[in-house]
């Protein structure tokens, strides 16, 4: 391409595709950037050399090695375009900044939250605006992961606090975009660009806390529906159609998969807080006597034969787990993978999709947030905008 062809839209285009490759390799180099996007070492210090006068990105000299040219390291600039996330969870919330090249630090968190959703809502949406009067015109996104059914701009469903219909638009008050995800649908999101789904095509993501959440990864791209709710696989009546789920359904997989099923099944009082109750248990019994057995297992056969269908029905390439699934798997390993294999059609069997562990952990709704943020900050319209000012 000549310099005369070079749009403004083709100008971002390769910015753009430099940057997604900052986040994809961090402290890459402008030469291997060079090489990874095809284009003359003149070229990449061209396109560099203009990204540094937009404040996007900076670079520093490399360590130099054996006998190759010198060349630097690029980075993030001190000056760039930043995002918030912010990660409400069941407990309590954190909000993190983070740069065009995918580095995330947390700047605040709760020290209690309210137990009103109202003002729990008002202290998150207080300390967004703190955050970004901090670092005045820099703030160019907000991203929320919520630890519920998000719909629109509602809350719909927050089983652990017994909330229902919250309405979140005060989040939305600062005059940037403003993007809200499920934390399981986020979490997903972190696993497929960086986590133990990276490379995948169709990746599916599940993680159990209280309930079931999950999403389909299609290409790095989440499934979200049309109105951001998709993804309630614990709500498939995989269940018993006898029992009613607080979502309303009767028959919720949900109820077979988490603490509270444990607990029915030992003939427990229903645990107030069913995740510390499922760690617990798990812990305090490493060598389970027959009865805990019995429950792991049929808690962990509901978890395998659930995933059967849903890799009947999604094909994926591989799943990943999140939240309790992966202890809950790891204590029923047999009556998981037996379940599993019983529950695929016959012609998957031999195939059958890898059921991994996640590598995000508890930081996968904040990392999938910012993930979201910063694909919309470096879209190609947003970096014209981001250079316009
Ligand atoms: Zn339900």
């Amino acid at each position: 391409m000549t310099r005369h062809q070079d749009s403004a839209a083709n100008r971002w285009h390769g910015a753009a595709q430099l940057l997604a490759l900052l986040r994809a390799e961090p402290g890459i180099t402008r030469a291997i950037a060079a090489q990874r996007l095809g284009i003359s070492s003149g070229g990449a210090t061209d396109l560099v050399a203009r990204l540094r006068t937009a404040e996007l990105l900076d670079e520093s000299p490399a360590p130099t090695r054996g006998r190759g040219r010198p060349t630097t390291v690029l980075r993030a600039h001190d000056h760039g375009p930043l995002a918030i996330a912010a990660d409400l969870r069941p407990g309590d919330w954190r909000l993190a900044l983070t740069d065009i090249a995918g580095h995330t630090d947390i700047v605040d968190r709760s020290l209690q939250t309210s137990s009103d959703p109202e003002e729990l809502i008002a202290e998150v949406a207080a300390a967004i605006s703190a955050v970004a009067d901090r670092e005045p015109g820099r703030v160019r996104a907000v991203s929320v992961s919520v630890a519920g059914t998000v719909s629109d701009d509602r809350l719909v469903q927050f089983t652990p606090r017994g909330w229902s219909d919250v309405d979140l638009s005060p989040l939305r008050h600062l005059d940037i975009p403003f993007l809200i995800g499920n934390d399981a649908t986020l979490a997903g999101l972190a696993e497929a660009r960086t986590g133990a789904a990276h490379g995948a095509g169709t990746a599916l993501h599940l993680i159990i806390a209280v309930g079931m959440g999950g999403t389909l990864i299609v290409d790095g791209a989440p499934a979200s529906g049309a109105h951001g709710a998709a993804g309630e696989y614990g709500h498939i009546p995989f269940g018993d159609p006898a029992t009613q789920c607080p979502c309303g359904a009767h028959g919720c997989w949900d109820l077979t998969i988490d603490g509270r099923a444990l607990a029915r099944l030992l003939g427990e009082a229903a645990p107030s807080d069913p995740v510390a109750y499922t760690h617990t248990l798990i812990a305090d019994n490493p060598v389970p006597d027959n009865r805990i057995r019995q429950a792991f297992d049929t808690v962990g056969a509901s978890i395998g034969r659930g995933i059967a269908g849903l890799v009947n029905l999604h094909d994926p390439d591989v799943v990943t787990l999140g939240g309790l699934a992966s202890p809950l798997r790891a204590a029923a390993p047999r009556a998981f993978e037996s379940a599993y294999l019983q529950g695929l059609m016959a012609f998957r069997k031999k195939s059958a999709p890898p059921v991994l562990d996640g590598v995000h952990g508890d930081d996968g709704p904040l990392h999938g947030a910012a993930t979201r943020a910063i694909d919309h900050i470096v879209s190609e319209a947003s970096l014209a905008e981001w250079a316009r000012q």
